[in-house]
C-alpha cells in the first residue's frame, strides 16, 4: 500500500507545475496544489483499472476497508475540518458537519449490498439477476462542500466494487488530498485516486476511454460538457447540476418560529449550497414582517473568518463567485430591489459580501430567475397560491422545494405540486443518506443517494438456466 509520501500523485504534479490555493477569509494565497497534466491520466486511469480486478472480487473484504476508511476520516476530524475551513471558507462548525458526513457515507455504504434476484414468471426456466461493477469511475466534484460531495460519490462507487479518481475543483483541493492520503493508508493500492488540477483535466477525465462511469455535480453549462465528453465512450454519466430552490409561505405560518430556520435555509455556507433557498414566495399580507425577520437576522449573523470559532457566516469561496453574486445584487437593485440588509460587498479583505435581503425585486430580475449561489435572498409577494406553484415551478430548475405553515396537511399538499426532486415541509435540505437523490430539468440526470446511489455503480447481469437438466 502506498503511503501518503510514495503516492504518485502527491509528487509536485507530473508535469512539474503547481497551482495556488487562496484562502477567500484573505484572499491571499497559502499553499499550493499539483497541477496534474491531462496526459498523465492515462497512467493513473490504467493503475485503476489494474486494482479493479482484485477490489471487486471480494465484497466481504470492501466493507471492512469502507469501515476502517469511515474510522480513519473520524480520526483525523480536525485536521481535515481545519483545512476545509481554511480553503473553503466555511466556519469550522460546518466544515466539522462535513467532515462527519464524509465518514457517515463511508459507514452506510459500507453496510449496503446489491439484492441477487429471481425471475418466477411462470417459464419452465430459472433466471437470476445479478450485478456486476463497471470499472473505474470518475468522480469531479464542486467547490462548495469538497469532501460530502466527493464522498457521495466514491463511498457507493466503491461499495460496488469499482475503483475511482476523483478530482476536486482547484479552488479546493486540499482537504480532498488529505483525504485521500488516509485512504489510501486503509485501502487497497489504487482503488482511490485524487488528482488535481486546472482544465482540461476534468475535460480528459471525463472523456477518457478508461472511464466507464463519470459523477459529476457542478453547474449546468459544466454539467452539459461533461455528458458531451462522456458520450465519447459512451460511459455512464450521473449529473447533479445547480438548482434555484423555492420556499413557499402559506398565510397560515407562523413567522417568528419559523424565521431562524428558513435564515439557514437561505444563508448557510454563505448561501453556497445547490439545495438552498434562493427564492422566497410570501403571501402579501405577511411580506413586511417576513421582510423585517429575514433582515434582522441578516444584520447581526457574524460574519467572519470561518477559522474564527465566533463566525457564523464566512466569506464567499472565490472572486469569480464574489463578483458574480455582486453583479447580480447590483442589476436587482438597478431594476428597482430594495435591499432590506445587506446588498453589497464588505470593505476589507476576502471575499465577503454582506448578508443580503431583497424586498421589491422584479419576477424576471436574474437574481430570481437564475441561480446566485450567495448569500442573497430575494422575498416575492404572492396574492394568488396558484400563481405563487407557477412562479415556484418557472425555472429550468428542479432540485428542492419547501412549504412552510401551520396546517401540515395542506403544506404537504403544496408540496406535492412543486416540479423538484425532494421536498419539504417547514424544513428545507434536510437529507437523508438512505433517500434517493435527483434534480428534475436542468438539475440533474441519474439518481444518487441510499441504494439507488449503488445501483447507478452497478451492471445488471441476468442468468437463465433450465429448471430440469
Ligand atoms: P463547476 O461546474 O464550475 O465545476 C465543477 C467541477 O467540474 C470542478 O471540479 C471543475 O474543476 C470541473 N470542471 C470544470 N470544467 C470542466 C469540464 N469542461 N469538464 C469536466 N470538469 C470540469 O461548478 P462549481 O462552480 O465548482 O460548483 C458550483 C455549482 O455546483 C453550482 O451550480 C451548484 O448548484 C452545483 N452543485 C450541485 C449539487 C447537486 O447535488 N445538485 C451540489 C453541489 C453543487
Amino acid at each position: 500500500m502506498p503511503t501518503p509520501e510514495t503516492e504518485p500523485e502527491r509528487a509536485p504534479g507530473p508535469g512539474g507545475g503547481r497551482f495556488a490555493v487562496v484562502d477567500p477569509a484573505t484572499g491571499e494565497a497559502f499553499d499550493e496544489a499539483p497541477d496534474m497534466r491531462p496526459d498523465d491520466l492515462d497512467a493513473v486511469i490504467g493503475r485503476a483499472h489494474r486494482a479493479w480486478s482484485g477490489w471487486r472480487a471480494d465484497p466481504a473484504a470492501r466493507s471492512i476497508a469502507l469501515r476502517a476508511a469511515a474510522d480513519a476520516v473520524e480520526e483525523a476530524g480536525d485536521d481535515l475540518t481545519r483545512l476545509l475551513t481554511r480553503e473553503q471558507g466555511k466556519p469550522l462548525s460546518e466544515s466539522s458537519t462535513e467532515v462527519a458526513r464524509t465518514s457517515a457515507r463511508l459507514r452506510h455504504f459500507a453496510d449496503l449490498t446489491p439484492r441477487t434476484r429471481t425471475i418466477d414468471d411462470g417459464r419452465p426456466v430459472h433466471s437470476e439477476i445479478r450485478w456486476r461493477s463497471l470499472g473505474p469511475v470518475a468522480a469531479i466534484v464542486p467547490w462548495n462542500f469538497p469532501l460530502q460531495l466527493a464522498a457521495a460519490k466514491f463511498a457507493p462507487a466503491l461499495a460496488a466494487g469499482n475503483t475511482v479518481v476523483v478530482k476536486p475543483s482547484p479552488y479546493t483541493p486540499l482537504a480532498t488530498r488529505m483525504l485521500g492520503s488516509l485512504l489510501a493508508a486503509v485501502l487497497p493500492e489504487d482503488v482511490l485516486t485524487v488528482v488535481t488540477g486546472r482544465e482540461p483535466l476534468g475535460a480528459r477525465l471525463a472523456s477518457h476511454p478508461g472511464i466507464r462511469h463519470v459523477t459529476f455535480t457542478g453547474s449546468v453549462s459544466t454539467g452539459r460538457e461533461v455528458a458531451r465528453a462522456a458520450s465519447a465512450s459512451l460511459a455512464r454519466v450521473t449529473l447533479e447540476l445547480g438548482g434555484n430552490d423555492a420556499a413557499l409561505l402559506l398565510d397560515d405560518a407562523d413567522v417568528e418560529k419559523i424565521a431562524d430556520r428558513l435564515f439557514w435555509a437561505a444563508f448557510r455556507n454563505c448561501g453556497q449550497v445547490c439545495m438552498a433557498v434562493k427564492r422566497l414566495y410570501v403571501p402579501a399580507r405577511l411580506h413586511a414582517d417576513v421582510v423585517e425577520a429575514l433582515a434582522q437576522r441578516a444584520k447581526t449573523v457574524a460574519v467572519g473568518p470561518g477559522l474564527d470559532p465566533a463566525t457564523q457566516l464566512g466569506p464567499l469561496n472565490n472572486a469569480a463567485q464574489l463578483a458574480r453574486v455582486e453583479r447580480l445584487t447590483r442589476q436587482a437593485l438597478a431594476d428597482g430591489a430594495r435591499a432590506a440588509a445587506g446588498g453589497h460587498r464588505q470593505d476589507g479583505p476576502g471575499y465577503f459580501f454582506a448578508p443580503t435581503v431583497l424586498a421589491d425585486v422584479p419576477p424576471d430580475s436574474p437574481v430570481v430567475t437564475g441561480e446566485q449561489f450567495g448569500p442573497v435572498l430575494p422575498v416575492l409577494p404572492y396574492r394568488s397560491l396558484d400563481a405563487a406553484v407557477d412562479a415556484a415551478n418557472g425555472t429550468g430548475f428542479g432540485l428542492g422545494g419547501s412549504v412552510w405553515g401551520t396546517d401540515l396537511d395542506r403544506a404537504e399538499a403544496v408540496a406535492e405540486r412543486l416540479e423538484c426532486g425532494t421536498a419539504w415541509v417547514n424544513h428545507h435540505a434536510e437529507l437523508s443518506l438512505a433517500q434517493p437523490f435527483a434534480g428534475v430539468k436542468d438539475s440533474g440526470v441519474g439518481v444518487a443517494g441510499g441504494p439507488w446511489g449503488l445501483y447507478g455503480n452497478l451492471q445488471p447481469f441476468v442468468v437463465h438456466r433450465p429448471r430440469e437438466a
